[in-house]
């Protein structure tokens, strides 16, 4: 391969690229991203980026003495709009075409709006640019501030916005926020940080208009309340960005599909991070945008899926002082054993480690504020999962013979 191309020059790609560097590959690498900005890691954008505690300089992810040793062509600023049906050029807005051998797709998500009109003091977080715009709205003096959703992105917001001294409220239209994630048991232990935190929780309703002409001033709910807002930050939820390949001959279902090497339907084409849904499975999560791409880039390199990407999911979430880890493939009607701490009255400040299990198996964990054993319990599931694989393979391969 003489030249292979990144598009989408943030977390994945960054990974990809210095996968592709570590792996042999000395030829043209050239990085596409529509931002203008170098890499920069966005869990902070809800969390210190937003109270203030950390600045901009803290959020990059690579330095110049790194990029010149990528000898990379950078085109940041210009976003991709196609791909030829042989996945071998890449068309830019600025009416550039970059013809490549091999390409990685890491074009990540967007973020989920709501219909706003251009109302001012609505925002989503998902660009250090909206949260740039965000942070300027919340240093304008005590706010009144609405989160639509409590998934974490919502839960992280609101958490930074109480700690800045504004008065908040999150709106989650189910009977309980993160229950998709953490299943109703731990979801409802969870939901009381809110509380804890000072955050009126409004459920079970959702969001029917934002009031305003030209800023918004209240937030109507489908039970006929309105809440009053100066700033409100919708948390919805994120798009995959694959717009961009709607006239290729890739497979696109709320993600570019790949098998679960990161490969897609075209040998040379390989796809990482947010954007990817890799053996069924599309992640949103920082680990597995700093996993897939060391695998995608072998096979990438090979021209033939020879490794897969099984890794056991993993995310994180800080709010309102606390550390939430998860870990695992839960399901439906796995039985939750809680075996550190006490969740009796909600989280305390010591936390908690519960495992779920299923036919006697841990199939996953949670904890807040308990990272040593929570390490202990990811490290132990990995185990399991990669004797599990073997179990499997050996029993297929006795099977086959
Ligand atoms: C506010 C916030 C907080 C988070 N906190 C956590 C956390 O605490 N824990 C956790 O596990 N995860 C967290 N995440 C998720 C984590 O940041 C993502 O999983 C990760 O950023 C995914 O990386 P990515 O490179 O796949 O996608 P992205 O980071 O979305 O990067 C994709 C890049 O591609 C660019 N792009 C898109 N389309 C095009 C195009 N057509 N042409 C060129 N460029 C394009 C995008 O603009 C972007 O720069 C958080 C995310 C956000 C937004």
């Amino acid at each position: 391969m003489r030249t292979v191309t990144v598009v989408g020059a943030s977390l994945a790609g960054l990974y990809a690229a210095r996968a592709l560097r570590a792996q042999g590959f000395d030829g043209r690498l050239v990085i596409i991203g529509d931002e203008p900005h170098a890499p920069y890691d966005r869990p902070p954008l809800s969390k210190d980026f937003l109270t203030g505690s950390a600045d901009e300089a803290a959020l990059a992810l690579t330095d110049d003495e790194e990029r010149a040793d990528l000898s990379a062509e950078w085109i940041l600023g210009v976003r991709a709009r196609g791909l030829d049906a042989r996945g071998r050029t890449v068309l830019l807005d600025d009416g550039r075409t970059v013809t490549t051998d091999g390409l990685v797709i890491a074009t990540g998500a967007s973020a989920r709006g709501l219909p706003a009109d251009g109302l001012a003091g609505v925002h989503t977080l998902r660009t250090l640019d909206d949260a740039r715009r965000l942070r300027q709205d919340l240093t304008r003096g005590p706010s009144r501030v609405v989160v639509i959703g409590g998934g974490f992105i919502g839960a992280e917001t609101a958490s930074s916005c109480a700690a800045l001294g504004h008065r908040v409220t999150v709106v989650e239209a189910a009977p309980l926020p993160l229950v998709p994630q953490l299943g109703r048991e731990m979801a409802a232990v969870c939901a009381g940080l809110h509380r804890r935190g000072g955050v009126d929780l409004v459920t079970g309703t959702g969001v029917t208009a934002l009031r305003g002409t030209a800023a918004v001033t209240g937030v109507e709910l489908a039970d006929g309340r309105t809440l009053p807002a100066d700033v409100v930050i919708v948390g919805i939820g994120v798009i995959p960005n694959t717009a961009w390949l709607a006239g290729s001959t890739l497979a696109l279902h709320d993600g570019v599909l790949c098998d679960d090497g990161c490969v897609t339907a075209l040998a040379q084409v390989v796809a990482v991070g947010d954007v990817a849904r890799v053996g069924g499975v599309r992640a949103e999560h920082w680990t597995s945008a700093t996993e897939q791409p060391r695998v995608a880039v072998a096979n990438l390199l090979a021209g033939r899926t020879v490794e897969t990407s099984r890794p056991v999911p993993y995310f994180w979430s800080d709010q309102y002082g606390a550390r939430l880890q998860f870990a695992g493939r839960r399901r439906e009607g796995d039985r939750v054993r809680v075996v550190e701490g006490d969740v009796a009255e909600g989280v305390t400040e010591d936390g908690f480690l519960a495992l779920y299990e299923r036919d006697g198996r841990t199939t996953a964990a949670l904890s807040v504020n308990r990272p040593r054993p929570f390490m202990r319990a990811r490290r132990e599931l990995a185990r399991e999962t990669t004797q599990t694989t073997h179990t499997t393979e050996t029993r297929e391969t006795t099977a086959a013979s």
